[in-house]
């Protein structure tokens, strides 16, 4: 007889689309760090559904704010105004220190906006001729999956059959300072740039970039915006992967553990000389901004600030990369990361390490290929992690 795991595999993989290829593991419960299939077996999640999951799974306090709020009112569209909305956009201004803030549900979202901004910004702001403005992004990005964020893509597989392609994007290497300035002209509107790129494999840029990469933004008048989806919100051991280097965005863009893996929302923050040049009509979204996203998101924010998940990400980070430091195995090329987001990068395909990390316990995925990414939630222990470090041992060192 079929285990209740197969069973759910097949009829998922009956029915769905072929876009993802997910290891064979069904979770049908979670709590904190750890992760259950319908036999009953525990594993380790050390992806946090790609961040999102920061806080945790179900975090108490966060579930309490769901509960609460979906007991008086979960979705108002903004066609009226709702009584958590308000709040919640002043919690964003707090952490941002930007004065305005624009909800929307997903990443791919987010992004648009920013670039929908950037571009008016541009026309009515900047003095683009209509049409013109140009978007420089990095290559290796990932912006997410809609026409725009494949666009923006440098990855073939990613466009292959999606075409035509949007106008108007330049990409530059990661990290290259004179192909930036290069790149630049008189109808550049922004630079969006990921200041690490998780999907491209936890790929860190020289030291100085992004304060360069700021600057020189500043002296062209182009607006640089962080995709700080993946890497913002403490993931990185700073509140921004921006902070490393003391770079303050005119436009964040944060998704994922806003809603700390409980409600889908995300956001673009900046100040108004950006920001306003939405108008009633020009941008929105049926679920952007409601109260129930909102009120998980307040609470999702809270937990970060009042678990000092940032401190942590950076402390245990430090511990587990020094640690893995000490594997020995000639297939591992490079191990890198900051706070507790980590790639260890390998000379081969790292799909079967993580197949083998997760018949040990411990949920991992591959990320480009030859990079397996370790990005626990942010609440995971020392002694989690020494239990983590365990299972890697073995699989790395056998
Ligand atoms: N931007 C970055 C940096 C991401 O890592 C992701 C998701 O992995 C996205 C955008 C897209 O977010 P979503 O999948 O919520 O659309």
């Amino acid at each position: 007889t079929k285990v209740q795991s197969e069973k759910i595999i097949e009829i998922t993989e009956k029915y769905g689309a072929r876009n993802y290829h997910p290891l064979p593991i069904v979770v049908s419960k979670a709590e904190g760090v750890w992760v259950e299939d319908p036999e009953g077996n525990k594993y380790m999640d050390m992806l946090s559904a790609y961040s999102a999951v920061n806080q945790g799974h179900r975090h108490p306090k966060i579930i309490d704010a769901l509960i609460e709020q979906a007991s008086k009112v979960t979705l108002t569209s903004r066609a009226f105004h709702n009584d958590q909305l308000g709040p919640w956009y002043k919690k964003v201004s707090e952490i941002t220190g930007k004065n305005m803030v624009l909800p929307m549900n997903t990443g791919a979202e987010a992004v648009e906006t920013a670039v929908k901004a950037a571009r008016r910004w541009a026309y009515d702001v900047k003095g683009v001729p209509e049409n013109q403005a140009e978007i420089i992004a990095c290559e290796g990005n990932f912006h997410g999956r809609t026409m725009l964020a494949v666009s923006l893509s440098s990855e073939t597989e990613y466009k292959r059959g999606f075409g035509p392609m949007l106008p108007g994007i330049k990409l530059i290497p990661y990290g290259d300072i004179d192909a930036l300035k290069q790149a630049i002209t008189k109808n550049t509107a922004a630079f969006l740039v990921e200041p690490i790129q998780g999907e491209a494999g936890i790929r860190i840029p020289p030291e100085g970039f992004l304060t360069e990469a700021y600057e020189v933004c500043q002296q062209n008048n182009v607006l640089f915006m962080a995709d700080e989806i993946q890497s913002g919100l403490g993931r990185s051991g700073k509140m921004f992967a921006c902070d490393w280097e003391d770079v303050e965005p005119d436009v964040y863009i944060l998704g994922k553990a806003l809603g700390g893996g409980v409600m889908p929302i995300s956001c673009v923050a900046a100040n108004e000389d950006i920001l306003g040049v939405f108008n009633p009509g020009s941008h929105g979204s049926t679920f952007g901004g409601n109260p129930l996203a909102c009120a998980v998101s307040a609470a999702a924010l809270d937990v970060i600030l009042e678990e000092k998940l940032v401190d942590k990400s950076l402390e245990l980070g430090e511990y587990f990369i020094q640690k893995l430091k000490t594997l020995n195995n000639p297939k591992i090329k490079e191990i890198r990361g900051k706070g507790l987001f980590i790639g260890i990068e390998l000379h081969e395909p790292a799909r079967g390490y993580c197949e083998q990390l997760k018949e040990e316990g411990l949920l991992c995925k591959e990320t480009h290929e030859n990079v397996i990414r370790f990005a626990p939630p942010l609440i995971i222990t020392k002694e989690e992690l020494d239990w983590a470090f365990e299972r890697i041992v073995k699989v790395f060192n056998q």
